[in-house]
């Protein structure tokens, strides 16, 4: 397969041509014509498998420009997922000058609140951090219409899975939800169960 049958605008071909991304991989072949179609999803994948731009090149190329809230959040274990996600995403959008933000425990509040003061069109961030921007009112969550919860399974083993959920709670109802994870567990399955709209289930 190539990109090509996705028709994505000419900002997000040209940075994938620019990244040397010729053809989807297989996660990437399966989950982006769902997401463009607006479906929920569950996708058991591993790390490597190209799954940040498998949900990174639909969002990108889905988000509104001109909107200066949010629009897509993007829950990870780790800061250092977080920072590499956030790069992926800022590369993805380059051309369409996507503004991605990371947001995470261990860096102070106060530079996250600023940059979350400029537009961002993707926040990426640790569920303990972001549930503190939520209720200190410096991260707006009206204009999130895509949720990606990566890398499921280790939220779960890191006891995280309780604010994830008490983040999914603040969201708008009318969104796209993505559950990526290595493995289903029942905690994480029930996620999906009760958060997400008839999901699609795709195992690489
Ligand atoms: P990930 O599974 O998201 O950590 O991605 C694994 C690696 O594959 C990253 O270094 C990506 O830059 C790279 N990658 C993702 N999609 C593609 C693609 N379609 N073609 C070539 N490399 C890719």
């Amino acid at each position: 397969g190539s990109f090509k049958q996705y028709q994505l605008s000419d900002e997000i071909t040209n940075a994938l041509n620019s990244l040397q991304y010729k053809n989807p991989t297989e996660v990437q072949s399966k989950v982006i014509p769902l997401v463009l179609e607006r479906k929920d999803l569950v996708v058991k994948s591993q790390t490597g498998s190209g799954k940040t731009a498998a949900f990174g090149i639909p969002i990108c190329d889905l988000i509104d420009w001109k909107e200066n809230k949010p629009q897509a959040l993007i829950l990870t274990p780790t800061r250092e997922l977080a920072v590499q996600v956030k790069e992926d995403i800022s590369n993805i959008g380059r051309f369409k000058r996507i503004k991605a933000a990371a947001v995470y425990g261990k860096q102070p509040f106060a530079i996250q609140k600023a940059e979350l003061k400029q537009k961002t069109h993707v926040v990426v961030g640790t569920p303990g951090r972001v549930f503190d921007h939520i209720e200190r009112g410096t991260l707006s969550l009206e204009r999130i219409c895509y949720l990606v919860i990566d890398e499921a399974d280790e939220m779960l083993k890191m006891g995280f899975i309780e604010q994830v959920e008490a983040i999914i709670k603040e969201l708008p109802r009318n969104r796209v939800t993505m559950l990526f994870s290595a493995t289903l567990p029942d905690e994480v399955k029930n996620l999906s169960v009760k958060y997400m709209k008839t999901p699609i289930d795709i195992e690489i």
